[in-house]
């Protein structure tokens, strides 16, 4: 007898998308049935033409606490997650206090965590200037991979690695095999913006600093053979080498976000700072070129690099306001939005968000529908739609970029490991 049979005749499985009855015991996967086929159950949900998802992985979140839980906290962070669809979170190293760069401040972001979540946490670990030593440590503590920076941060505690300690940061981490993920860009093409409109901004960060980043890591990536990921691509300069370096058997992926592949620099409006993230929105034919490169697999991952702050810091000025786009609740309808319109499928939509991200994070038994897998599935609305109202969104600040806009697909149920999220209840675990 199982706990839970699902039927939807839109499951979207590792082989395809079709009608299929998911069983669930003791909150795993315990068999994919013909719709017409589905076992005895206690409890049946028929779905219909609601589509039946695995639950997404975003391992991008900055949830900012302990030390700016003003900005983002577990409790809502998870909630909004639940929401959206995503059933685990890979949470950000930086921004919370202290930044997680040494085994006693994970322990200290793991216990403000614990008794709090809605949904999984995992945690990235932190590679600033000094912490070598701590590394191996971290990745024996659990965290999934290292986070470094090339250029400032935007937080004074996680300060950017230089060459040299890059190249001795990936000689470490390759040493237990471990995972490298780096915000790429290159400093010395970066400048203070010229002023404070989004040209001037977008000026400031141009698509050559990601790509001469992107150099940088392969050539390092090939040299010491270190596993390497690229954060939150946004120009499609990088592209081209990433393509060329995949072909020659580096260890490297990539991921973008809900943002550069759904909004453009030329729909900015006037001192709205809500889109300010590094590296930048660029221009709508940059973002056609994103989506070819989603589409040919040199682009990996789709996560939200969600990263709040309070509406204070996002002052009406590009150059003076906090860089970072909040969209944890929102990044599978917006990216749903985009891809059904290109053509792309629900099934494309989950390798990017759930499949890939899983698989980057090394989170076994996530990311897909499949026997022996955590039930951790959602029920997504396909042609419904919704018009975003920030306010009403679980994410602590009532600040996004995608507020007012009506976005296609909503989800209508997720379940962690087989059960039904409500109200927040904080039966997610700490991974
Ligand atoms: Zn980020």
């Amino acid at each position: 007898m199982h706990d839970l049979v699902i039927t939807s005749r839109r499951a979207v499985l590792p082989e395809g998308e079709g009608p299929a009855a998911v069983a669930v015991r003791d909150g795993r996967i315990t068999g994919v049935f013909d719709a017409d086929a589905a076992p005895e159950a206690a409890e049946r949900v028929d779905l219909g033409d609601v589509a039946l998802l695995p639950g997404l992985v975003d391992s991008h979140v900055h949830v900012n606490e302990p030390g700016r839980t003003h900005w983002e906290g577990f409790a809502c962070a998870t909630r909004a997650a639940a929401a959206g669809g995503v059933t685990t979170i890979v949470d950000m190293p930086l921004n919370s206090l202290p930044p997680t760069v040494e085994v006693s401040a994970l322990e200290v972001k793991r216990a403000a965590a614990a008794g709090r979540c809605a949904v999984d946490v995992a945690f990235w670990g932190g590679a600033v200037p000094g912490n070598r030593e701590e590394l191996r440590a971290l990745h024996e503590a659990g965290v999934r991979g290292f986070k470094c920076f090339l250029s400032p941060s935007g937080v004074d505690e996680f300060p950017p690695l230089d060459a040299a300690e890059l190249r001795a940061v990936m000689t470490e981490i390759a040493s237990f095999d471990g995972l490298l993920i780096v915000h790429a860009e290159d400093p010395e093409l970066l400048a203070d913006p010229a002023g404070p409109g989004y040209a001037e901004f977008l000026g400031s960060r141009p698509g050559e600093s990601e790509r001469r980043a992107v150099e940088r890591v392969i050539a390092l990536a090939r040299e010491t053979g270190v596993r390497a990921h690229i954060l939150h691509v946004s120009s499609a300069l990088c592209l081209e080498p990433l393509a060329e370096a995949r072909r020659e058997g580096v260890r490297i992926t990539a991921e973008t976000c809900p943002h550069y592949l759904t909004l453009a620099a030329e729909e900015v409006p006037e001192g709205a700072t809500q889109f300010k993230c590094c590296p930048p929105i660029r221009g709508e034919a940059n973002r056609d070129e994103l989506w070819r490169g989603l589409a040919a697999g040199v682009l990996d991952c789709v996560v939200s690099d969600h990263s709040p702050s309070t509406p204070d810091l996002k002052v009406p000025d590009f150059a003076a306001a906090w860089g970072g786009i909040s969209s944890l609740q929102l990044g599978l309808s917006a990216v749903w939005t985009e891809a059904s319109r290109r053509g792309y499928g629900l099934g494309d939509v989950v390798r990017w968000m759930a499949e890939a991200p899983a698989a980057l994070a090394g989170l076994d038994g996530k990311g897909s529908i499949a026997v022996g897998n955590d039930a951790d599935l959602v029920a997504f609305d396909p042609g419904a739609a919704q018009t975003v109202d920030a306010a009403a969104l679980h994410h602590r600040n009532p600040v996004t970029p995608y507020h007012g806009r009506t976005l296609t697909g909503v989800v209508r149920t997720t379940w962690l490991r087989g059960r039904a999220v409500r109200d927040g209840a904080p039966r997610g675990a700490l991974l």
